[in-house]
């Protein structure tokens, strides 16, 4: 990886009474440090990639301290990691993104929980919900009910973050239950600061290591017949304990406010959105006041009855925001009120939408129908009830609000439809210059040879050839899955099935769920794996399969590929038995499709493989750029390469924009007066990568495409020769 955080490693190192500045998600991290944790792993994905990509990094500083880190192979692996706290007082933190991480760790997740935990453990998964998630819709929550965890959402400020995760292992320790900390997008990227503690060497860990391993005890083992008497433990004895724990040390909090009638609870990691909500109608300050009683749920599971009774006992009604579906908070509160033959209302799903992210502009629409209800009364009785005048005349701003919101959207809709235009999609795509680019044109080039076929598609970078101008890929069933995917569809078509991986799906699970189960089955599939060198959609962090720094170091020239220096995929695949293995390089596009064509048509009944190398340009660029910079300022020749459109030649058809989607290669105005159709034409940003030239190769498009070198720092000859040139031009061309 050549992103460096050699800052953030130095802000792990603060100590008492220094102030910490920074993210959410760094100031988590700091945390763990403070809490004494023995060891961490997990798996990488936004919004928590950076917890490890840090850790990662400050190595050397770990090793100081005695933690133990670990880039865990996938989710799975960093929960079985928590098995050290089932007998060791060791405490362990892991982490991934959720709730697709959560999905593959769960099995590990359910053997922990039984048990249970004597070492305090932490789980910080990345809530991917809402705007800008990149993952399917479904909560953490579900989890933390079925297995018996706790479940920590704290309110998004650092300083109570960052108490929350030292509660957090103190907690798991007091009901032997692992702690999961979730952390909404917003809270991981919310700025703030907090005063740091020293960070605390932990007890046992590689520095000082535990002398012998526990004594045997059959009731730590996740197997019958103790199971049972493990699942009595989780209602009789830990979340009693939990509970005591939650209460004693105030972890949910209540902030009071003047209409001590009426009362909101929320989860604690909406709470600055919330306030924000509030704030339209005027009933909390910039300060975070609110007017209406507030009851923060820091831990959202288990809750405590008695505080929630407590809150709603004399209320006219109480609002309950809980964000996501099914309302597992919402139905537990509505329970235990009835058990205790409370009548407060409880509103919730029936003024909030059932799922997706509650926005402040959400929240104030369910707000304004509990506001109306409860605090917008005619004058002769506001008194008696609280309510204001002033409340009235928010509440009408709060409707012009949003109000104006719905106009404007409509109105930019109406405006465009008038001139026949829809506001135009903005898909994500790929890098600039992406060596996955190539392969997906020449995938559609090889189905003009034989026909439509059905593709399997995965997570990672290559899901975006799923958007246009590709469009290709039938479904994506999870991260590694594409070939296993397959083996349902493949026995009922007429052409073979194509499934796409990259190699960070192959290294997670592709190479078990998918590769060895269609050998063992003798699956007749075409698999395709990108080999790009890293986990690139993660944020370009290392694998097995990634050039070491030996490789990048001896690479005589800087500007090759490096994703072919390392053969671990290919031994692998040839050690497991995989007889039909080609490897071809991404940006020759005839041929690659040449044997993609090969594959599909090949008289080899089995697992064909094709390899298709080219280093993540992302990853390429971070590597070279500050190797062209200091050539440049040592006034050393750089040579660069550069395509073009020459626009007297291009016939706009845009056949070529179609093959390749590249964003530097784009439109202009037609300079021919006489023509109308736009022309195709290179920006700026094309980084030479040579798909343009590849394609009007492979495809036989118009000879437009020109091939330029730009050369810096030129020698006198080359001075000479350009000067020359461009004189002989001038001479040749009309005035
Ligand atoms: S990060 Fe790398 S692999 Fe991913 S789209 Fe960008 S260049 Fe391609
Ligand atoms: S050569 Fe073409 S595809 Fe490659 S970066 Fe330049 S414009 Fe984009």
């Amino acid at each position: 990886m050549e992103v460096s955080f050699s800052k953030e490693v130095e802000m792990l190192r603060m100590g008492a009474g220094e102030t910490f500045h920074g993210e959410g998600i760094l100031a988590i991290t700091k945390a763990l440090l403070q809490s004494g944790v023995a060891y961490v792993g997990g798996y990488q994905g936004a919004p928590v990639s950076h917890l490890l990509d840090v850790m990662v990094q400050a190595k050397d500083y770990m090793q100081e301290l005695g933690v133990h880190v670990e880039a865990c192979a996938n989710e799975a692996s960093a929960a079985a990691m928590l098995g050290a706290s089932i007998h060791y007082p060791l405490r362990g933190a892991v982490t991934w993104k959720s709730i697709v991480g959560t999905n593959v760790a769960a099995d590990a997740l359910s053997n922990l929980s039984s048990p249970g935990v004597k070492g305090g453990v932490l789980i910080v998964v990345g809530e991917d919900y809402g705007e800008g998630a990149s993952v399917i819709q479904e909560r953490t929550h579900a989890y933390a009910l079925k297995s018996g965890m706790v479940l920590l959402d704290p309110r998004p400020d650092l300083s109570r973050m960052v108490d929350m995760v030292e509660h957090g292992f103190r907690l798991s320790e007091a009901s032997n239950m692992p702690t999961v900390m979730e952390l909404r997008i917003r809270a991981c990227h919310v700025r703030g600061s907090f005063v740091a503690k020293d960070n605390q060497a932990p007890a046992q860990s590689a520095l000082h290591l535990l002398a012998e391993p526990a004594k045997f005890d059959y009731s730590r083992l996740a197997h019958p017949p103790v199971t049972f008497g493990q699942e009595k433990l989780k209602h009789q004895e830990r979340i009693p304990a939990a509970r005591a724990y939650i209460e004693a040390h105030g972890l949910n909090e209540h902030f009071d406010g003047e209409h001590h009638d009426l009362g909101l609870i929320v989860q604690g990691g909406l709470y600055n959105t919330l306030i924000r909500a509030l704030q339209q109608f005027d009933l909390a300050d910039a300060f975070g006041n609110s007017r209406i009683p507030l009851l923060v749920l820091n831990v959202t599971c288990p809750l405590l009855p008695d505080q929630i009774a407590n809150f709603c006992q004399g209320k006219r009604g109480v609002l309950l925001m809980e964000e996501g579906q099914p309302e597992y908070i919402e139905q537990e509160v509505a329970t235990l009120l009835r058990r205790r033959d409370l009548q407060t209302p409880l509103h919730g799903k029936d003024v909030l939408p059932q799922g997706g992210e509650y926005t402040a502009e959400v929240m104030a629409q369910g707000l304004l129908q509990f506001v109306n209800r409860y605090l917008t009364v005619p004058s002769n009785e506001a008194s008696a009830s609280g309510a204001t005048d002033a409340t009235a005349t928010a509440t009408s701003g709060v409707q012009a609000w949003l109000q104006g919101n719905q106009t404007r959207r409509t109105g930019v809709a109406q405006a465009l439809q008038a001139q026949g235009q829809t506001l135009p999609p903005r898909p994500p795509g790929f890098c600039i210059g992406c060596p996955e680019r190539p392969v997906f044109s020449a995938i559609k080039l090889a189905q003009q040879d034989i026909g439509a076929v059905h593709v399997s598609a995965d997570i990672g970078c290559h899901a975006l050839g799923t958007f246009e101008p590709f469009s290709t890929g039938h479904t994506i069933l999870g991260y590694g899955m594409s070939l296993a995917s397959r083996a349902g569809v493949s026995p009922s078509m007429q052409r073979r099935v194509l499934s796409i991986m990259g190699d960070g799906g192959f290294w997670h699970n592709g190479l078990l769920t998918g590769v060895q189960s269609a050998l063992f089955n003798g699956g007749d599939a075409v698999l395709l794996i990108f080999k790009n060198g890293y986990t690139s959609a993660t944020g370009t962090q290392d694998i097995i399969s990634t050039p070491d720094d030996a490789a990048k170091l001896a690479a005589a020239d800087k500007w090759q590929s490096l994703a072919h220096t390392n053969q671990t995929i290919e031994r692998t695949l040839q050690g497991l038995g995989v007889q039909w293995l080609r490897t071809v390089h991404t940006y020759e596009v005839a041929k690659v499709r040449e044997t993609l064509v090969e594959a599909f048509t090949s008289d080899f009944n089995g697992l064909k493989v094709i390899v298709a190398e080219g280093e993540c340009q992302l990853e390429r660029q971070r590597r070279i750029k500050p190797w062209i910079a200091s050539l440049l300022k040592q006034g050393e020749r750089v040579q660069r390469v550069k395509y073009g459109v020459d626009e007297d030649v291009c016939n706009g058809d845009h056949a070529c924009i179609r093959l390749s989607g590249c964003p530097t290669l784009t439109l202009k105005d037609n300079p021919d007066p006489l023509k109308v159709d736009p022309v195709a034409t290179v920006i700026d940003g094309c980084v030479g990568c040579g798909l343009c030239g590849e394609n009007a190769h492979a495809a036989t498009l118009c000879p437009s495409f020109y091939r330029a070198e730009v050369v810096q720092n030129p020698g006198v000859w080359e001075r000479l020769l350009a000067s020359l040139r461009a004189g002989l031009v001038r001479v040749l061309q009309p005035a």
